[in-house]
């Protein structure tokens, strides 16, 4: 176990210091609800497994997760099939932008792994095959392992998305070719862009993350969400793959297992010691949260302590 960190003081150490880096990047626009964020919104929170909580900015205002969704429906796929998972899509990372349509003809419809948006979407179809109504037991999923009822999709985000995904749906089709989507492409994009539409703060993501970092036990009701071996797993392909073409950048600065979404948000797992949330909606070139990925390397940094 760390030593006492009084992460308050260094939130607020880090948001002086980075404070000059707050124009740099462009907020995601190219799903057009997502472009009417205030692009000055910044906001931490991270959650001890022994239930200390420190809180910084606009940690309570909810923001579209986008991608950071595809841990959970990764989890509960798991949960459902467990390691046949692993037939439909891969484990390592793509170094290929997140929407990228090149490795899956020379790997036959396989995906990478589950964090791109071809493995999302293969995940998607897994849960659209196992379940009566994808998108409310979905959100039931979400609101049981956080303990938070009001955890909600953004219909409009969703429908935007819907209207402007045409990679995605090249991405699903091409799949179907490959016989690697066994539903009907609608209903697996439509359940797909519903996930990406969720809203949570990084109060409420932190919450619902607790359980990677306490080895797959929500450590406020102490139910299993997930077995140690599969915990320990996300948490790898976290590592590997969360941050589209960044990963091993984020692996050599942070050197945390995380999850980002284009909404700006990032997720970050300490195992045994912490999860942390932070927004700035700014996006770099890969589309990570510019200030976020500062921020996070500047606490490890600082409280010298990452996995590594
Ligand atoms: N809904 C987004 C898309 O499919 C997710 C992108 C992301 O956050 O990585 O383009």
């Amino acid at each position: 176990m760390m030593k006492d960190i009084d992460y308050q003081k260094i939130f607020h150490e880090i948001a002086t210091e980075l404070g000059d880096i707050d124009n740099l990047g462009e907020v995601a626009t190219y799903i057009p609800e997502l472009g009417k964020v205030n692009p000055a919104k910044f906001g931490i929170h991270l959650t001890t497994v022994g239930m200390n909580h420190f809180s910084f900015g606009d940690s309570d205002e909810a923001f579209s997760i986008q991608s950071i969704s595809k841990v959970l429906s990764l989890t509960l796929a798991l949960k459902l099939i467990g390691k046949d998972v692993w037939q439909r899509v891969g484990v390592e990372p793509s170094g290929s932008p997140f929407n990228s349509l090149v490795q899956l003809e020379y790997e036959k419809g396989i995906p990478r792994n589950p964090f791109i948006n071809a493995g999302a979407i293969v995940v998607c179809d897994i849960l659209v095959s196992c379940l009566n109504n994808p998108k409310e037991e979905f959100i039931e999923f979400i609101r049981h392992i956080s303990g938070i009822q009001s955890i909600d999709y953004n219909f409009a985000v969703a429908e935007s998305e819907k209207q402007t995904g045409f990679r995605n749906y090249a991405v699903a089709n091409f799949m179907k070719s490959f016989g690697n989507i066994h539903n009907d492409v609608e209903p697996v994009l439509d359940f797909y862009c519903h996930l990406c539409s969720i809203e949570m703060s990084c109060q409420e993501l932190t919450q619902t993350f607790l359980f990677l970092a306490s080895g797959g036990v929500n450590p406020v009701t102490n139910e299993v969400v997930i077995s140690p071996e599969r915990s320990k797993r996300i948490n790898s392909v976290m590592q590997m793959c969360g941050f589209y073409d960044e990963a091993g950048e984020f692996a050599f600065k942070t050197g945390l297992p995380g999850k980002s979404g284009v909404g700006g948000g990032i997720v970050a797992i300490h195992p045994g010691e912490y999860c942390i949330t932070v927004w700035s909606p700014r996006l770099n070139p890969n589309g990570n949260s510019y200030k976020g990925m500062k921020v996070l390397e500047a606490i490890t940094t600082k409280t010298q302590s990452s996995i590594f």
